[in-house]
């Protein structure tokens, strides 16, 4: 089987409108990327596959959605002022800038090939800042959210006190976060601005252990539950020199992507580090009074932080598959679950004529509440069925003159492109148990 490339990824996500780098035009944003049609689809699909599973599936999560800009003094509570950088060298031949753990500092700079050009190592804080209000001065300096997490932990009391919670119990939030990373690489990989997913779980110290463990279950079973290859999925837990200074034990949930094995989900122990963190830089308490035992302590917090738009890249990764058909022609096929596709179904007229276009549209109406579709009339229908498979649109409904007289049509399902006669008021039931049973085919 053909490899699969990054380069591959990147270009049919330009061809077919997933994803296009950022103000292109003017020649482009370096780490800032926009998603089209069908990338936004996707990532909504992916982020609402999530916020299902989390707060639906799961007892005792409720969402939030935080503002991006916070109180200054969060971010110097929760470390990321003081902590939150790289340490960087700069070339001071071609002025490129490199992470010291990324490039040999006695070897030349990869990019202009110069010896001993290197800057001694700086750290780097990696948030954005910005001025709010209208004074440009420190006192109005502010930052862009390098992680939604915090706003969770600000309104961990709000939240106690308005919605009934009780521990153990989520926070569950999607939303962007900002990161002025040295070396933007791999696409939209590692971006400067990228979405998040992350859910905060509170609960009673010494439970902790035993939290941690659950929701590492739960977080991988997700990602199959998604359709991904288990083949293409690893844990790896953080060792001593990489563990966080507050986290207790952590791991990353780790996706082979084109590039190689990277994190995709990490699932951290944080301790009671950041509510006692912003109960003394607030002055507020954070403490929790726990009615099945009358104590009173600050909570402790198992994360799942996952990047969303990271995923996107993931679900790109693991879809994509040149196939070599029995004739020896090769179709490009993205294998996406069912649920996550941008599009479930095509309908396509065999011909423009006869009336059969216009049967064919009205069908296509017919389904548009049940699920996402696409109508395309232009084309032979073996180049119209191989456009749909580059999409990954795991149904296509095909209306020929028969169909005009009995009310069936033809059903082409991507992955085996087996194709079954149906009748028209069958079409919702047989997807809808199609997409229930869908098993991705491992070849
Ligand atoms: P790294 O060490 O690779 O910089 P991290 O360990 O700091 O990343 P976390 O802070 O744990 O990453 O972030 C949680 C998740 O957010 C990551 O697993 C990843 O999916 C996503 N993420 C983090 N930084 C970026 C980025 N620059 N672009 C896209 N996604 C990101």
């Amino acid at each position: 089987m053909a490899e699969v490339t990054l380069e591959k990824i990147v270009s049919l996500s330009k061809r077919r409108g997933f994803v296009f780098q950022s103000s292109e035009i003017y020649g482009g944003l370096n780490g800032a990327y926009d998603y089209g049609p069908l990338g936004v689809q996707l990532k909504n699909n992916i982020r609402d596959l999530w916020w299902k599973e989390m707060t639906q599936i799961h007892e005792d999560i409720v969402g939030l959605d935080a503002s991006i800009l916070m109180h200054p003094r969060v971010w110097e509570a929760s470390g990321h002022v003081a902590n939150f950088s790289d340490p960087m060298v700069d070339c001071k031949n071609c002025k490129s800038r490199f992470r010291t753990d990324q490039i040999d500092l006695a070897s030349a700079c990869p990019v202009c090939g110069n010896k001993d050009s290197f800057t001694e190592p700086r750290n780097f804080n990696l948030m954005f800042s910005t001025h709010i209000g209208a004074a440009s001065d420190a006192g109005s300096l502010i930052y862009l959210r390098p992680e939604t997490a915090q706003g969770i932990y600000t309104e961990f009391k709000n939240i106690v006190s308005s919605s009934r919670v009780k521990i153990p119990f989520g926070i569950a939030q999607v939303g962007k976060a900002f990161r002025n990373e040295i070396t933007t690489r791999h696409f939209i990989f590692r971006s400067v601005e990228f979405e998040q997913m992350e859910m905060q779980w509170f609960c009673a110290p010494g439970t902790d252990d035993e939290w941690f463990e659950y929701w590492k279950t739960q977080r991988f079973a997700f990602y199959e539950k998604m359709g991904i290859r288990k083949s293409h999925l690893r844990w790896h837990q953080h060792g001593k020199d990489e563990l966080a200074f507050y986290a207790k034990d952590a791991y990353d949930i780790q996706y082979l992507f084109p590039m190689g094995w990277q994190e995709l989900e990490g699932v951290h122990n944080r301790t009671d580090y950041d509510l006692s963190q912003h109960q003394e830089f607030s002055g507020k308490d954070q403490t929790y009074l726990d009615p099945a035992t009358n104590e009173r302590y600050i909570p402790y917090v198992v994360e799942t932080s996952a990047g969303l738009t990271r995923n996107v890249l993931m679900a790109l990764s693991d879809a994509y598959e040149e196939e070599t058909l029995e004739d020896g022609e090769t179709r490009t096929v993205l294998r996406f679950h069912p649920n996550v596709a941008p599009v479930t179904v095509a309908v396509l007229p065999l011909v423009k004529k006869d009336g059969i276009a216009e049967a064919a549209k009205e069908l296509e109406l017919s389904l548009r509440e049940e699920f996402t579709t696409f109508f395309d009339v232009s084309g032979a229908i073996g180049r119209r069925y191989r456009r749909m498979d580059e999409i990954g649109t795991p149904y296509c409904i095909t209306v020929d003159y028969r169909s005009l007289e009995d009310k069936t049509v033809t059903l082409r399902y991507r992955d085996s492109m087996e194709q079954v006669r149906i009748g028209t008021d069958e079409i919702v039931s047989a997807i809808k148990e199609a997409n229930k049973n869908y098993k991705r085919v491992e070849k």
